[in-house]
């Protein structure tokens, strides 16, 4: 076993959502142990300027740095969000929500999805989506704060943020320098490796000093400064999976109320969200450039937005895929500079998060072997890549005919991980759960139900139910759930009494 690095300076490059995210944790861990932490970024290059959506990870990663949901909400104009809509992707009419909760209710141990495909199979034609209580509350925009002691499971649902990445960075930034974050402004030019092993020694900055550290974060985003360019870690590539390689987005005025859920609207080659602040609404296309230009993808955007363009649409191309070593001897990439996945499911902030928080782990005492960063490269890749099947499952089950993308991905193979999930759950309704998921079982049913994916069977130890007793059960589920949507307040009203909404 190499004997262990002690960690006295840590550096992090990039003073992006993922360089204060990785500062603020840092620096709240090691407030009271010597460790200096410094994060170095060129104001002049700037940050990507987008990654608005989340999931309800972000709240617990917050919450543990002492932020109340509310104080978050206004200090970033963000509203709530309940799930993505995804809007067209059986064709132009379809619609369905994958909400951050649960559908139905277990009876007898047994999940509720068996007891739905069941009653569906002898002609019971209630939608899935009836079940949930996320689903119902986002359809109507309505919202309230989960209890946090459920009566029953039909009143457990989660919820996010859509905010402004930029006001979040600084209430990050302002939280890591009261920690005591030194904040050195200036651009890296050059990066010295070690002859011996090909560690970082050194990083020369514009302004002409040199800085050094035990431990280097690398948060320079889609550059990869130190891990790549420096490193030349490797990247591996996932385009034989997943086609879209490139966005434009653009933010626009808000018309009528921010709705609780983010919207992501199939298009000819690709897919466009929106994205509701309390101030404005964003707005961007994922495309496939094999099969759209530039050109007619912006233009085909700016069509579906309602409100008034304020800035100039911006494009980004990428690669889906992940570093094949997050962590390479004193480096460890974090946010872009590791990886990236389209924005379908709102995961690259989430990615962020669960990489920030084993190193915290892994550092606490602090110090760092060999060992500590073999587990971080298996356990990203991992998530990295339950995240990828998560997204092919949208493509491959796509039910569009109006172009040849959504032809492709239908046929285009998929990973060995996923086929072994859909098989299972084709045969009896059977969900494969597999280590390091960021997604839990009622989401793989949610796009399952929602791109009319079925069973052909069920778990059969029900058939000692009768339909007539099964059918009673599922109604008293939806009035619970109906009851509870009406008497709960819109979620406009929701962020005009608690989060300052002026609209
Ligand atoms: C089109 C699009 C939409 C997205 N939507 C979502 C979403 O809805 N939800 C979500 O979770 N994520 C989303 N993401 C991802 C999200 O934007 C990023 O994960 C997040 O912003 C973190 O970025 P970052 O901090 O890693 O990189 P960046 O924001 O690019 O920051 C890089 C930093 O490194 C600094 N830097 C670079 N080179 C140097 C140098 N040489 N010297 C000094 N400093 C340097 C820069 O100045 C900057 O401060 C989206 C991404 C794209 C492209």
């Amino acid at each position: 076993m190499t004997a262990k690095k002690q960690v006295k300076n840590i550096v992090i490059v990039g003073g992006g959502t993922s360089g204060w995210m990785t500062a603020a944790t840092l620096s709240n861990q090691f407030k009271d142990k010597a460790v200096n932490i410094t994060l170095i970024e060129s104001s002049k290059m700037g940050t990507i300027g987008v990654g608005e959506a989340t999931i309800p990870t972000l709240r617990r990663f917050y919450s543990k740095l002492g932020f109340s949901d509310i104080d978050v909400l206004k200090a970033t104009n963000a509203t709530c969000k309940l799930g993505i809509e995804f809007k067209g992707w059986s064709g132009d009419d379809s619609s369905f929500i994958h909400p951050f909760g649960l559908f139905g209710q277990e009876v007898n141990s047994v999940p509720f999805h068996h007891y739905f495909h069941k009653l569906k199979q002898s002609g019971d034609a209630t939608p899935f989506s009836d079940y949930s209580l996320g689903v119902n509350l986002a359809k109507n925009n309505k919202f309230f704060q989960p209890t946090t002691s459920p009566k029953n499971q039909l009143e457990i649902f989660d919820w996010a943020l859509h905010f402004d990445a930029g006001l979040f960075g600084k209430l990050m930034r302002d939280y890591s320098k009261a920690n005591g974050v030194t904040l050195i402004d200036s651009k890296i030019c050059h990066v010295d490796l070690s002859k011996e092993d090909g560690a970082i020694t050194a990083l020369h900055l514009e302004n002409t000093t040199t800085v050094t550290a035990d431990l280097y974060i690398d948060c320079s985003g889609f550059s990869g400064l130190l891990i790549e360019q420096a490193m030349k870690t490797g990247y591996e590539d996932w385009s034989e999976y997943l086609v879209c390689d490139t966005a434009v987005a653009v933010q626009s005025e808000l018309v009528g109320e921010p709705i609780a859920r983010t919207v992501a609207h199939a298009q000819k080659a690709g897919w466009q969200w929106q994205i509701p602040l309390q101030t404005r609404m964003g707005n961007g296309i994922v495309y496939s450039s094999q099969f759209i230009s530039e050109d007619e993808a912006t233009t085909a955007m700016l069509s579906n937005i309602d409100g008034k363009i304020s800035q100039e649409p911006r494009s980004f191309s990428f690669t889906p895929g992940r570093r094949k070593k997050a962590w390479n001897k004193n480096c460890i990439a974090v946010g872009l500079a590791s990886g990236f996945l389209e924005p379908l499911e709102s995961t690259s902030i989430a990615l962020v998060e669960t990489a920030v928080e084993k190193i915290a782990e892994f550092l606490q005492q602090p110090d760092y072997g060999q060992e500590e960063a073999d587990k971080f490269n298996y356990a990203m890749a991992q998530e990295y890549e339950r995240v990828r099947d998560f997204i092919i499952l949208h493509y491959k089950l796509n039910g569009r005919t109006d172009s040849p993308m959504w032809q492709h991905c239908r046929d285009l193979a998929i990973p060995q991980t996923l086929s072994d999930k859909m098989a299972a759950f084709k045969a009896n309704g059977e969900l494969k759960r597999l280590p390091w998921e960021i997604f839990g079982n009622d989401s793989w049913l949610a796009i399952y139900d929602g791109l009319n994916y079925a069973p052909a069977s069920y778990d059969n130890s029900i058939d000692k139910f009768s339909n007539a007793f099964l059918t009673e059960q599922l109604t008293l589920m939806r009035s619970g759930i109906k009851k509870n949507v009406k008497n709960s307040q819109t979620h406009a009203d929701f962020l005009r009494q608690y989060c300052g909404f002026r609209g």
